[in-house]
């Protein structure tokens, strides 16, 4: 039977519209599509990591710099991470990067493959079921309608039907990440380009905010909830959220603040292990592959490696014309090699954090020298 398309990518978030670019110049019929009409809400912290700039640019460093000339972006270039109100660690770092919203960035990204590539682009088509037979994939959309694809990119985010329908049963984790986020106006003490972290131990979770453009802030909370424990009482965050802008702590910097739009939660399909991300005839990107930093959140970077790695193991199945589950593999390999090490660090630190809570405090509690810190962080990849 003949394919409608060589690739068809599933999600057009930043994993998805970068596997795009990726693919282009490798002479293959690419569809990138998504449930959504761009520009789309994203429930995000809006903080663009700096790997991310390194992603786009060593696609095409014309576009690393429309990526860094983009107007909607606040340069971001430290972050103070509070254990109490007194105690702080401050880090800074030279990579540039910034504080966007999602609407904006996402909708950046979705604009340059639109002008740069001939990617064929579906909106509004939500991905119902997709199935692998041996000589393509089908999937079926939620308006009836069907395409064809010799290899199936799942760039769907963290409920990834393309995960769902491809990956043989798969462990669920006993660790889950779930946050909400708001967007404020005129919040009192913002630093200048700079990121703010507040450890609340009384709930096991951290508070951020992360200034945005012309007075904005992004105001999040992140809790983590142990599975297996079913002595803990549910947590509304949006209650907790609103608890904590009006504590002593913070009630003065928020007196005069306003809530601009909803307050959403989101989960985050943090990284907690190596687990298979592909097989015949696909392969899955970003959070739909777990992508997501456990220590500090961040998956936007990784999600855009993800797209460009998985560009380039298609553009190998594609020359030796095999899409074998065997094949396939060397994906899960290179995904591993680059970020396994880091994240399976990051993962049990934040295990030690969470058992031990009291080290952070610990820690906290000790002067370091500015310098030891930046080395620290840059030695640990933070
Ligand atoms: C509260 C919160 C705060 C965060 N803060 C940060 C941060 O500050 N910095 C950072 O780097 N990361 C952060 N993250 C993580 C980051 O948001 C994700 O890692 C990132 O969005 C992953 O990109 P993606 O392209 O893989 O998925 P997404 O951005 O989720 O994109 C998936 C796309 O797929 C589409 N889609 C979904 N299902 C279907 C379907 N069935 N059919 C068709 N299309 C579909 C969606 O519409 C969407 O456009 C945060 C996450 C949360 C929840």
């Amino acid at each position: 039977m003949a394919v409608d398309f060589d690739v068809a990518i599933i999600g057009a978030g930043p994993s998805g519209s970068t596997c795009a670019l990726a693919l282009q110049g490798k002479g293959l019929k690419v569809a990138l599509i998504d449930k959504e009409a761009f520009p789309r809400d994203k429930i995000c912290g809006d903080a663009i990591p700096g790997s991310a700039f390194k992603a786009i640019s060593r696609l095409r460093s014309t576009w690393g710099d429309q990526m860094k000339a983009f107007t909607h972006g606040l340069a971001i270039t430290s972050i103070a991470i509070f254990f109490s109100k007194r105690n702080v660690i401050r880090y800074t770092w030279k990579l540039f990067s910034y504080n966007s919203k999602r609407i904006d960035f996402d909708h950046f990204l979705f604009q340059l493959v639109k002008k740069e590539t001939n990617t064929h682009i579906l909106e509004h088509k939500q991905l119902q079921q997709v199935t692998a037979t041996p000589d393509y994939c089908q999937c079926l959309f939620s308006d009836g309608s069907s395409i064809h694809a010799s290899v199936v990119v799942g760039c769907d985010g963290a409920y990834s039907v393309v995960k769902r329908n491809l990956i043989d049963s798969e462990q669920p984790d006993s660790l889950a990440v779930t946050a909400i986020r708001a967007y404020y106006k005129g919040i009192k003490g913002i630093q200048a380009g700079c990121n703010e972290a507040h450890l609340i131990k009384e709930v096991q979770g951290y508070f951020w905010i992360f200034p945005l453009r012309d007075g904005w802030a992004n105001v999040g909370f992140g809790l983590f909830k142990n599975k297996n424990r079913k002595d803990r009482a549910p947590v509304n965050l949006r209650t907790l959220l609103e608890e904590i802008t009006q504590s002593p702590a913070f009630a003065d910097r928020f007196k005069d603040a306003t809530v601009e739009g909803k307050v959403n939660g989101f989960s985050l399909p943090i990284w907690t292990r190596q687990r298979s991300v592909s097989g015949h005839r696909f392969l899955l990107c970003g959070d739909a592959a777990s992508l997501i930093d456990p220590l500090q959140g961040h998956g936007i970077d990784l999600g855009m490696w993800s797209g460009v790695m998985a560009a380039e193991q298609i553009g190998q199945c594609f020359t030796e014309n095999d899409f074998s589950s065997h094949r396939m593999k060397a994906y899960d390999r290179a995904l591993h090699q680059k970020f396994g090490p880091e994240l399976s660090r990051n993962y049990f630190l934040m295990r030690l954090f969470l058992r031990f809570p009291i080290l952070l405090r610990v820690i906290s509690k000790f002067y370091f020298p500015k310098g030891i810190i930046n080395w620290l962080f840059v030695k640990l990849k933070l």
